[in-house]
């Protein structure tokens, strides 16, 4: 899941970036209005949440939002602001925002945000199978035949991208998109690294493996037959 991140502050930018990352989130930082929204609106389909500090230099982040709203888009947006009057709020919800947050906040309250717009957006229960293997993106776990199989935060979110796109073919360049981020310059071989976990995590010894592999394309997971 990918998101943009818009903040000033860069300790304040820099403390979001790193604890959503650790959570398995890949994430755009923009240090000024005009950055964000360019990002917003070159990636607009990419992003899967958007957080938009108020005062930001340039443009704020009501500007950011409203434009955002005009594409059409229905990305979930949350406010950071130091704002806190009623009439603030109204506002920046009026502007299309789906939510905001105080600063200051908690880590943990800026993640449960974050997982209810989400949820909220892709609907409730999300739960994605393939055979026996089942994927819970509001509990965030992974079972096999019922066992749950720990997965690390990229393993997850990967072979949650997969699971969305069961029968379709992910292009290498769309993984690298979603679910590493935008300033992602390694090699993308490391694709091939993590699906490889996923495989020893995943697959039934001796068969074929559920991950199907695309020769100089991609990855597939291939429908239930
Ligand atoms: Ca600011």
């Amino acid at each position: 899941m990918r998101i943009l991140l818009v903040e000033d502050e860069t300790s304040i930018a820099s403390f979001i970036k790193e604890g959503l990352t650790e959570e398995g989130f890949a994430v755009d930082v923009a240090h000024n209005g005009k950055a964000g929204l360019q990002l917003a609106l070159n990636y607009l389909d990419e992003y899967d949440v958007m957080l938009l500090d108020w005062m930001l230099p340039g443009l704020s982040g009501i500007e950011i939002c409203r434009t955002v709203r005009k594409e059409n888009s229905e990305v979930p947006i949350i406010f950071l602001t130091a704002k806190d009057t009623t009439d603030d709020i109204v506002f920046g919800l009026e502007a299309g925002a789906n939510d905001y947050i105080r600063k200051p906040f908690a880590f943990e309250e800026l993640l449960a945000r974050i997982r209810v717009v989400m949820r909220n957006k892709l609907g409730a229960g999300s739960v994605f199978s393939c055979g026996d293997i089942v994927l819970n993106v509001e509990s965030h776990r992974v079972t096999k035949n019922g066992k749950t199989i720990d997965l690390t935060q990229k393993e997850f979110s990967l072979l949650e991208f997969l699971l969305r796109n069961k029968g379709k073919v992910s292009r290498r360049t769309r993984i690298i998109e979603k679910v590493w981020d935008l300033h992602f310059d390694y090699d993308n071989s490391v694709i091939d690294v993590y699906i490889n976990f996923l495989r020893k995590k995943l697959d039934e010894p001796g068969t074929e493996s559920f991950i199907e592999t695309i020769r100089g394309v991609g990855y597939r997971i291939n429908e239930d037959t």
